[in-house]
């Protein structure tokens, strides 16, 4: 499936071929961290078919909760979460893309979740939460 997609400011695009059959909700604290929320979902893309515009900032943390050093890489203007790599020079074999900034979003179903061991409790019962369109004073 072609997937495209581009951060919240714009100065970085992408493009590229996904199998939605890939899509993850990783519950990592890693993810929990740098997203702000309770999970990340993210689509593996082939580096071979990936184009891009705009230069990411990139952040390797050594000490990822997996213990596998992963480039993060965001925009620099809008800090929007891109991608996640293996670290190295060139061309990586595959990015696990931020399903949030894909136009197909909508198409990208997760078909598994992993870390869930670190997962939010209340995660699995998030329909059962009180919900409007508009914030509602607390
Ligand atoms: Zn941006
Ligand atoms: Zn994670």
């Amino acid at each position: 499936m072609r997937i495209d997609g581009a951060c919240h400011c714009g100065f970085i695009a992408i493009e590229g071929e996904a199998d939605p059959k890939t899509t993850t909700i990783c519950h990592c604290t890693d993810c929990q961290t740098m997203s702000g929320g309770p999970f990340r979902v993210s689509v593996r893309v082939p580096g071979a078919s990936l184009k891009m515009t705009g230069q990411p900032a990139t952040y390797v943390k050594t000490t990822a909760a997996s213990g596998i050093p992963r480039v993060q890489a965001f925009c620099p203007k809008c800090g929007t979460a891109i991608y996640a790599t293996s670290v190295g020079d060139g061309v990586q074999p595959f990015y696990m893309v931020r399903v949030g900034i894909l136009r197909q979003r909508d198409k990208l179903v997760p078909t598994q979740q992993i870390w869930l061991r670190s997962a939010r409790p209340w995660v699995g019962d998030i329909a059962a939460v009180p919900s409007s369109e508009l914030a509602t004073a607390l």
